[in-house]
Formats: C-alpha cells, sequence, structure tokens
C-alpha cells in the first residue's frame, strides 16, 4: 500500500514540476486552473484533480464532487474512502512553487482497483478488502468465525482489512505438513542416493586400489589405477600408479639384465664349448662338485643328474691311470700350498683318450666364503696334436716321415754330449741311392717319391735286423734314420764301441735295398752308397762329421757303387789327386797300357768254361793296382770311357781270335760296353772294326750291356744293338735285378742272355726271397728263349741250387776271379 501511494506522490510530484504547470499557476486563472484540472483528471485517469491555496480553498478542480470536497483535508499521500463510497482512493497533496514561493497545493484523487486489492490479497495470502468503518475498535484483530480478520489501515469511514478463513489456513498447514513429508522423503531418498553415491565413490576406489595391489603382488604391473579424485584416496591410487610405473622401469631394466646375463650365459657356453674349455669348483668343506655345462661334456657325464656322479674321487677317475698319481698330487699340493698350479694330463671318456690342460686356483676361505678349488679343463688334444704336426713338419720329411737335416742335427748334438760323457762313439752313415736321378727322369716323380719311401722303409728295416743279429752292444739299438734332401739319406748310429762296427749295418742296408721291388708296374732294383764316419775321430763337430761322411759316400760311389766305404785322412787325399788320375788314365789309355783279365764263365751242366768275361785292369806304377770301381767311374765321367771301351773290345776280339786260331775256341768272350760309349759313338762300328781287324768270327764276341743303357734315347740304342746282332754277336744283359724296370726291357732290346747280379747270387742260399727272384728270373729267361748267366758265385751250395734250377751258366769266384789271359787259356783246356 505504502509502495502504491509513494508511486503515486512521485508522480503527481513531477506533474507539479512542469513548466507548464508552474506559468499557469502564475497566472492565477481559475479559468485556465481548471482546464488543466480537467486535463489532468483525464490524463492520468484520477477520480479527481483539485488545486488549493495556502488557506486550503479550491481554486479550481475537475472530477467528482465530494472527493473535491476532501480535497483540503488531504496532507501528503494517503489511502481515502468515504462511508458513502465503496471505493477505495488513494489520494496525493503535493505543494506547487512558483518564482521560488509556493503558490498553493495539487490534490489528486485515484481509485484503487479491485485488481489491485487481488494482487495485494495474493501478494499478503489474505483476503484484502475495504470494509465500512462500523466504530468499533474492538473487531481489531477480531477472529470471526472460522475466520481472521485483521484491519490494516484505517480511514475515514472505512478500513482495510486482511482477513483469511481456518480452512484455508488448516489446508495450508496440511499442505506445509505434506509438503514436508514429501520433501523429507525427497531429502531421505536424496540422502540415501547421496549415500550410495558416496559410498560408491569411496569403497569402488578403494576396491579398485585393492586390486591394483593384488595385481603387483602377483606380478602384473600393466594395472594402472588413473583416479582423479582430489582426496585421499587420489592420492594414494596415484601414488600406487607412480609406484607401479616405478616398479615398471625397474622391471624392465631388470628384464634387460636379465636378458643381457642370459645373453652373456649363452656367450659363455658357446665360448666354452668352441675353445672346449670349461669350469669347475669343488666345495672343500663338503666335497661337492660343480661344473658348467662344457664341463660335464668334457668330462662325459651329460645329462648326468646323479650328484654322485660328480665326486672328486669320480672324476679323479676319469684320468689316465698313468697320469692319475701326478694329477692326484698336483692338486693336494695346490690345497695344501693355496698356489695356483697348471698341468696337462689325458682323460680318459667314451670317445677315448683325449688331452686337458687344467688350471687350478684356491679360492675363499677368508671367513666370507668357504674355501673352494676352482678351476678350468681344457680339451687341448687337437692343439696338441697340431702342435706336435707343426712340430713334426719342421723337423720331419714329409715324404718318408723321417727326421730331416735339422732334426738330425739337433738329434746328433743331444748324442754328442751324452757321448762325450760316457766316452762312446757315434757313427754317422751317409747313403746315397745309386742312380735315383735316372728313376725319377724316366718314370716320373711319383714313382720316384714311392722309391724312396720305400728305400727308407727298407734302411730301417736292415737296421733293425742287423740289430737283431748284434751279439754285443746294440748299436743300432738308438739308430735314427733322417733323410737330408733328394735321395741321400742320413743314419746316425749312438753307443757305437768301435767304428768298424758300423760296417755289418751298412752292408745290411745294401743288402736290403738290393731286393727288388715293383712300383707303379715296374719293377726296380735300387743301390746306394754309403759314406761313413765316426765321431770323434772323423770330426769332433757335427759339420766337420757330416762333410766328411759325405765324401766317404763320393767315395764309395767312386768304388763302383753299391758299396760302403769308411771315412779316412787319406781319402781326402784321393779326392784331391782325381784329376791327376784322371790324367793318368788318359795317358794309360792313350799309351795302351790298360790290360784286359778274363774270368771263366763255366757251364753247370756240364762243367765245361765256356767262355770268358773281358774286365779291364789298370796297373798304374805310381798308384799301384787301380780296381775298375775306381777307375772306371772317373773314366764314364771323362768320356774317356769311349776309346776305353773301344780298346777292351779290340784286345778281346784279338784274342779270341788268337784263341780260336790256337786251339778251337768255340766260345765267347763278353766284353762291357758301357752306355756312354752308345752315346758318344757308334758302338755298332766299332765292333764290326773290331771284328774285321781281328779277323774274328763275331760269334766269339758278346756284348754285355746294363738297363741303364736305354734309359736315354732307347730307339736308338735298340737300332744299335740290332744292327750289332745282326752281325752274329750276342747281346747280354748285365746286372740283371739290380736296374729299374726288368721284365719291360727284356721284351723290347735284342737279347741272348741275360746275367743274374751278384747280389742275387749271394743271397740265394739262405734268402728264401732272393732264391725265389733266382728263379724265377731263370723261369722267366727259358721262356723268353734266353740263357742264364749267374754272377758272383762264390759256393758249392750256390752252384748247386743254380744248377738245379735249371740256371746255364756261372761264373764266379768259386771257379775263378779275372786273371790275365796266359791264365785264362788253361781253362779251356780242362
Ligand atoms: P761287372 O761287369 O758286373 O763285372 C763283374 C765283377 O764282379 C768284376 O769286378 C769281377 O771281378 C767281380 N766278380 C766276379 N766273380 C765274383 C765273385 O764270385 N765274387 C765277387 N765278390 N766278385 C766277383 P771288377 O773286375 O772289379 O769289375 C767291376 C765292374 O767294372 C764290372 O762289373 C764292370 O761293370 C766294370 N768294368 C770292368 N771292366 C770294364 C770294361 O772293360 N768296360 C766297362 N764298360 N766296364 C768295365
Ligand atoms: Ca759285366
Ligand atoms: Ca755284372
Amino acid at each position: 500500500v505504502a509502495e502504491h501511494l509513494r508511486a503515486l506522490g512521485e508522480r503527481y510530484r513531477a506533474i507539479s514540476r512542469t513548466p507548464q504547470l508552474r506559468a499557469t499557476l502564475e497566472l492565477e486563472d481559475p479559468s485556465t486552473l481548471r482546464f488543466l484540472a480537467e486535463a489532468l483528471q483525464r490524463q492520468h485517469v484520477a477520480a479527481a484533480i483539485a488545486f488549493v491555496d495556502d488557506t486550503g480553498a479550491v481554486l479550481a478542480a475537475s472530477g467528482d464532487a465530494e472527493l473535491r470536497a476532501h480535497a483540503s483535508a488531504i496532507e501528503g499521500e494517503r489511502l481515502f474512502a468515504t462511508p458513502s463510497d465503496p471505493r477505495l482512493y488513494a489520494a496525493v497533496r503535493v505543494p506547487l512553487d512558483a518564482r521560488g514561493r509556493t503558490v498553493g497545493s495539487l490534490v489528486a484523487f485515484e481509485a484503487i482497483e479491485p485488481t489491485r486489492l487481488a494482487s495485494w490479497s495474493e501478494l499478503c495470502g489474505a483476503t484484502i478488502s475495504l470494509a465500512p468503518d462500523t466504530g468499533d475498535r474492538s473487531a481489531r484483530g477480531q477472529r470471526g468465525e472460522g475466520r481472521l480478520v485483521e484491519t490494516i489501515h484505517e480511514l475515514e469511514g472505512a478500513r482495510l482489512v486482511a482477513s483469511s478463513g481456518l480452512d484455508a489456513e488448516r489446508a495450508a498447514v496440511r499442505n506445509a505438513r505434506d509438503e514436508l513429508i514429501r520433501a523429507g522423503a525427497a531429502a531421505l531418498g536424496v540422502s540415501i542416493l547421496a549415500c550410495f553415491a558416496l559410498a560408491r565413490s569411496i569403497v569402488r576406489p578403494i576396491e579398485e586400489i585393492r586390486e591394483a595391489v593384488d595385481d603387483i603382488r602377483r606380478g602384473d604391473l600393466s594395472r594402472e589405477i588413473r583416479s582423479r579424485r582430489g582426496d585421499e584416496i587420489g592420492d594414494v591410487a596415484r601414488g600406487i600408479d607412480r609406484m607401479t610405473r616405478d616398479l615398471q622401469v625397474s622391471r624392465r631394466e631388470l628384464d634387460r639384465r636379465i636378458e643381457e646375463l642370459d645373453r652373456s650365459e649363452t656367450h659363455l657356453a658357446n665360448a666354452q664349448r668352441i675353445a672346449r674349455i670349461s669350469s669347475f669348483e669343488v666345495d672343500l668343506q663338503s666335497g661337492i662338485v660343480s661344473g658348467s655345462k662344457e664341463f660335464l661334456h668334457l668330462m662325459g657325464l651329460d645329462g648326468e643328474t646323479e650328484p654322485s656322479k660328480l665326486t672328486p674321487r669320480n672324476l679323479l677317475g676319469r684320468v689316465h691311470p698313468v697320469d692319475r698319481p701326478a694329477v692326484a698330487r698336483t692338486v693336494n699340493e695346490c690345497i695344501d700350498t693355496g698356489i695356483a698350479a697348471r698341468m696337462d694330463h689325458r682323460i680318459i671318456v667314451a670317445g677315448g683318450e683325449r688331452v686337458m690342460h687344467t688350471q687350478l686356483e684356491i679360492v675363499g676361505g677368508d671367513g666370507d666364503r668357504p674355501r673352494s678349488l676352482e678351476g678350468t679343463v681344457q680339451d687341448v688334444t687337437d692343439r696338441r696334436r697340431i702342435e706336435k704336426q707343426i712340430e713334426f713338419l719342421a723337423y720331419h720329411d714329409s715324404l718318408t716321415g723321417l727326421g730331416n737335416r735339422l732334426h738330425f742335427k739337433e738329434r746328433l748334438e743331444i748324442e754328442i754330449k751324452q757321448a762325450r760323457r760316457q766316452r762312446q762313439r757315434i757313427g754317422v752313415l751317409v747313403l746315397d741311392l745309386d742312380h735315383f736321378k735316372r728313376v725319377n727322369d724316366t718314370l716320373g716323380p711319383s714313382v720316384g717319391d714311392k722309391l724312396l719311401q720305400v728305400a727308407a722303409d727298407r734302411i730301417i728295416a736292415a737296421v733293425r735286423r742287423s740289430s737283431s743279429f748284434a751279439q754285443v752292444l746294440d748299436p743300432a739299438e738308438d739308430a735314427s734314420l733322417s733323410r737330408l734332401g733328394g735321395d741321400e739319406f742320413i743314419l746316425m748310429l749312438p753307443n757305437l764301441r768301435d767304428p768298424s762296427t758300423a760296417a755289418p749295418i751298412a752292408q745290411r742296408i745294401l743288402d736290403g735295398l738290393a731286393e727288388p721291388m715293383v712300383l707303379g708296374g715296374h719293377e726296380l732294383v735300387v743301390s746306394a752308397s754309403i759314406g761313413i764316419a765316426s765321431w770323434p775321430q772323423d770330426g769332433e763337430d757335427i759339420d766337420t762329421l757330416m762333410r766328411n761322411a759325405d765324401s766317404a759316400m763320393y767315395h764309395a760311389k767312386s768304388s763302383g757303387r753299391n758299396t760302403y766305404r769308411f771315412y779316412e785322412q787319406s781319402m781326402n787325399a784321393a779326392a784331391l789327386s782325381r784329376l791327376e788320375t784322371e790324367s793318368l788314365l788318359r795317358r794309360a789309355i792313350e799309351e795302351d797300357t790298360l790290360e784286359v783279365h778274363y774270368q771263366p764263365r763255366v757251364c753247370l751242366e756240364s762243367g765245361r768254361t765256356l767262355g770268358f768275361e773281358a774286365l779291364c785292369r789298370w796297373n798304374e806304377p805310381s798308384l799301384g793296382p787301380v780296381p775298375p770301381g775306381e777307375f772306371i767311374p772317373i773314366a764314364e765321367q771323362t768320356g774317356l770311357i769311349v776309346p776305353l771301351g773301344r780298346n777292351v773290345i779290340q784286345r778281346a776280339c784279338r784274342q779270341a781270335a788268337a784263341w780260336e786260331r790256337g786251339g778251337g775256341f768255340d766260345g765267347r768272350i763278353s766284353v762291357n760296353v758301357s752306355a756312354r760309349q752308345f752315346h758318344a759313338a757308334d758302338v755298332a762300328q766299332e765292333v764290326a772294326n773290331a771284328i774285321a781287324e781281328a779277323g774274328v768270327d763275331p760269334l766269339r764276341l758278346e756284348i754285355e750291356v746294363t738297363e741303364s743303357v736305354i734309359l736315354h734315347d732307347e730307339d736308338h740304342v735298340i737300332d744299335v744293338l740290332h744292327r750289332i746282332r745282326e752281325m752274329g754277336v750276342t747281346i747280354a744283359m748285365d746286372d740283371f735285378g739290380t736296374g729299374y724296370s726288368s721284365l719291360g726291357y727284356l721284351r723290347r732290346l735284342p737279347l741272348d742272355v741275360i746275367k743274374i747280379d751278384m747280389t742275387f747270387v749271394r743271397g740265394i742260399a739262405r734268402s728264401p726271397e732272393d732264391a725265389a727272384l733266382a728263379r724265377a728270373i731263370i723261369a722267366m729267361a727259358d721262356a723268353l728263349g734266353l740263357s742264364v748267366v749267374a754272377e758272383g758265385v762264390e759256393s758249392q751250395e750256390q752252384f748247386d741250387l743254380l744248377r738245379a734250377w735249371g740256371c746255364d751258366e756261372m761264373q764266379g769266384f768259386l771257379v775263378s776271379g779275372a786273371v790275365p789271359p796266359e791264365e785264362a787259356e788253361a781253362f779251356l783246356r780242362r
């Protein structure tokens, strides 16, 4: 109500200040004022408008007359009602100022419409209405029947009251109670929901945290809670997440390290396997052995889980019985002294014998760790074998497996030291195979190689054989054979009491080599020349000794090969005078002072002397008689053999002619013709000339050639031999069995006779092999229609055997050596 009145006052005070109103007021013209009042009344839908002067008299007015009459009673703003009028009015009186002085007032009445009353009722919850003033003051605050009435405003003759029914009150209370219950229930529901929500929001995360912790405990670190809560639960969850992330990092790191560890363990195992090295440990308190995988493998304990197999005793049992005491001693020493040890020893495993390199060390025992024996075991079988191989290669000849020059020198040095202490002598034999180069040249290096191998075997066998026959201290026992290179071998005989004891050994070697060998389809017979020197008299130091043995060997060679010679001081002189010998020989040939002696060839069947072999003799006044073994090689080397040989042929022809004429000689004289003669001269022509010159029947002449004759230019030689044979001259193969490939040559060469070399003949009575060979040669010659002469027959036994086997002829000391022609003649008459 007050608000409504205040707004009304404001409005009319605003109107009072308009210039139009003030101007009108200044005019103080009543009709103009009236007009203004009417205009205002219309304009503001007022019930009445009145201008009042300061005495309260109405100057001009418009509207309800009764209301205008009350205009002077109005002060300020107020509600107004009259008993006659049932309507309620809001009245206002505002002062009007003109030129600084108050000229009167404006009074306005505006009706309060029932709609406004209704809105006021609504506003306060009770019915606001205008009641007629009964004058009863007690009516104020009086409670009517079921109604409560409150006077709000007292007006003249009327009251503004607010009335409210109890039912409405009760309904309101009921409403309020229902409202309250609903609200309570809702609140309860909400709070229950809230509780649930709250519970969920607390319990769920805690449950989640518990599950996460369980997962983490199980090792699942992938779990994350990811809480967004800002409270303590969130803090805990985030703390756990942080922890799992840290754990994840550590686990990745751990995984990486484990992987690294695995890798290096694999690498180690591989390295151990490749190097065949292994490690083991023995706890010295408990005796428990543990070892790497490779250790079990090397010890042949693969897949062995039985702890009883892994005991020190058992492992020692794997050691080779010979090495076992030494190994046990080393291990015990290592444990006793604490000093690391290493050793090589053998073990016996399923695969056989292996060589192990074991290193031992004592670890711990200083309080924190129990004392244990730790070590590595490496299989060095292959390495040791390779080392031995390398050593072998450095010291051995790969072809024959014999020691080489270096090996020999080192051995000799050791033996010399020992011999010096024991006052022994050492024999050094240098062996050179005769004519080896020819074999190599004609049959190829592979046959040559094989020959060297067989020769080496034969030499060794011969040395062994001689040792078993030795009666006295055996010099062959510690003999060692080495190959100096080419076809040269060197044999050392330590513990030699007397240098002469080397002779039978040398002879056995020559005998051993003389046995024919079949190589690559060729039957070969090799011989050797051996030089013997002995320590200390033939040289104090190794080099001198070897050089002197070498020079003795050359001496043997020049003595006709297939023989041995001792070194003597004079030998060097002989070598120096070689040139001298050559010039003397040249002169002897020129001056025709050489002689020819004749060795009888006897028929085994009849015992009759069928013929002779012409053998050259040189009796040099300044040198004495020089054996053919010495001067023939010089003659061959210098080419002097050509005039020498021609001379012998001529002499033989003349001798045959003489015997033919004198006593009806119908046999043959055989002459040795060297290979050199075939190449240097026309032997056929020379033979023809000699025959013609002597006037002898060509049937009285025989030519002896050795197999070496066809080693060069075979076709030419065969051609020459054919020409000679066509003359009626007999051709003999000399030294059969000592050459290179006997049977093949026999077929190709135009031959009549073969002469079995004395090296076989010598053995036929005691060696079954020699006997078999001699018999085979005889049978073969018979089959080929050749007659056979056995050379070097020295005993009746040999003679009888050869006769029994069907051999045709023999020559040898049993009957006679080569003798001067006068003596030879006597045989013809026998
Ligand atoms: P060769 O042709 O094999 O001669 C046989 C050799 O054996 C001769 O040695 C002879 O004296 C020897 N001899 C004979 N019977 C026996 C025996 O029962 N026991 C032993 N141990 N030896 C016996 P010589 O006279 O010293 O001749 C050696 C070699 O010299 C001959 O071996 C021959 O190859 C060669 N030669 C000798 N004279 C001539 C020749 O005029 N011209 C050529 N080119 N060479 C000759
Ligand atoms: Ca001969
Ligand atoms: Ca001969």
